[in-house]
């Protein structure tokens, strides 16, 4: 079938990795069509006012953070930035806990002060000294007693991932750091922080400042690619349904999110809880591990966001098994996906004329910043081979 148009580069999603590197693409003088099966941009990052008046995020909290000055100057361009600490605790045995692993929920757990050196000293008695963890579970009890370890990850690994963690990838849960000084902080990359206005503001600010994008939303790839011939597509959606399913599905985990809005009014009771007016949770984010709780965690995003608004939102996250309904929010990273990945991936690398970029092309749990980063470098990649119109 003869497609309707040309453009230079026809750009399938407008998420962090679609909109960079159309915006890249787009300042060197190509044309570039963006498309996007949703009626919004930003792609999982998308954040909207709701009914209370709160700022939120649709799919789930995105924690921006990044150890990469090129990023962060990038992104830059289109928004100011909020500095946040992002804090987080874990409720289990019917308390709250500092989490990250710390001092403080060492002291948390004996009910009595404590110094690091007998802390670590604790730590050492206790772990299972494994010399190369090959999965979460070796290497959270590497480095945790298995108390701890059952207390805070094992429970809350099967409810998210329907795996155990010793059937996980060592990096799944090797992502969360264990320390041993009153450092409370859940991330620690050197920048962190949110948007000033949000990432949907942060990605409009991007498409106004570049005129060559052509932005289509609520369209699939596949009437895409009858509407427009291009010189060379960029594609950030699932890579299996690239390939129509052939060697099989790859597995994803869902989400259901359950919202939840307070007024002023309704959180007064909530204080002694919360600590303070105006919100429902001490922290940000707190997990739940206990297998009886059905969710993983509740954010109450405007701990971060600094919103200033009387009312408060908080979001329960419920895992679930993706459906051809659902959304695929993570690949499942264990060997058994990564062996029909690897197939996929022998096809991509034979395209000549597609680039596969972003965490669903590439199947890989990648952050915001990453996934710019990637965008970034294969701007430069394609920028060096068709130089510029
Ligand atoms: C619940 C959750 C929490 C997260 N928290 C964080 C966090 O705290 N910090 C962090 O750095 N990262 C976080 N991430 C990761 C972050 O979402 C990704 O790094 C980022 O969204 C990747 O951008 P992307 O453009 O690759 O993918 P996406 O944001 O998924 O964008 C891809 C877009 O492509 C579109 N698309 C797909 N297939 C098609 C098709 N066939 N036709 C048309 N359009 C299509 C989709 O609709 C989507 O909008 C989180 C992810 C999830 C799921």
């Amino acid at each position: 079938m003869q497609a309707d148009a040309n453009t230079d580069f026809l750009i399938i999603g407008a998420g962090f990795a679609g909109l960079t590197i159309a915006e890249r693409l787009a300042s060197a003088g190509w044309k570039c069509v963006v498309v996007d099966r949703r009626t919004h941009i930003a792609g999982n990052a998308r954040d909207h006012i709701d009914r209370a008046g709160v700022l939120v995020h649709g799919y789930g909290p995105h924690y921006f953070r990044s150890n990469s000055p090129k990023v962060v100057d990038y992104l830059s361009r289109f928004t100011g930035w909020h500095r946040v600490s992002y804090t987080i605790k874990s409720h289990a045995r019917g308390r709250y806990w500092s989490f990250p692993v710390n001092l403080n929920t060492y002291e948390e757990l004996t009910g009595k002060p404590a110094t690091t050196a007998a802390f670590t000293a604790w730590l050492e008695q206790n772990r299972t000294p494994v010399e190369h963890p090959a999965n979460s579970e070796e290497v959270l009890l590497s480095q945790i007693p298995r108390e701890l370890y059952e207390l805070f990850f094992e429970g809350y690994t099967l409810k998210q991932w329907k795996r155990h963690p010793r059937d996980l990838d060592a990096s799944v849960c090797g992502r969360i750091p264990i320390r041993t000084n009153r450092d409370n902080r859940y991330l620690s990359e050197d920048f962190q922080a949110l948007p000033a206005r949000g990432y949907t503001a942060l990605f409009e600010n991007l498409l106004a400042a570049t005129p060559n994008i052509e932005l289509h939303l609520g369209i699939d790839f596949a009437e895409a690619k009858q509407r427009w011939n291009c010189r060379h597509l960029v594609y950030t959606g699932a890579i299996d349904e690239f390939y129509g399913r052939r060697f099989g599905p790859l597995p994803y985990r869902s989400l259901r999110f359950e919202h939840q809005s307070f007024t002023a009014g309704q959180l007064r009771t909530r204080e002694p809880i919360s600590g303070k007016p105006g919100f429902w949770q001490p922290a940000m984010q707190v997990n739940y591990p206990e297998p009886k709780v059905p969710f993983t965690r509740i954010v109450e995003i405007k701990h971060a966001t600094g919103q200033a608004v009387d009312a408060t939102t908080i979001v329960r996250e419920f895992p679930k098994d993706w459906t051809p309904e659902d959304e695929p929010y993570y690949p499942v990273p264990a060997p058994d996906s990564r062996a029909i990945y690897q197939k996929y991936a022998g096809l991509a690398a034979a395209e000549p004329r597609t680039s596969f970029i972003g965490r669903l092309a590439t199947y890989r749990y990648y952050n915001m910043d990453q996934v710019t980063a990637m965008a970034l470098t294969e701007a430069d990649k394609l920028l060096a081979r068709h130089g510029t119109p």
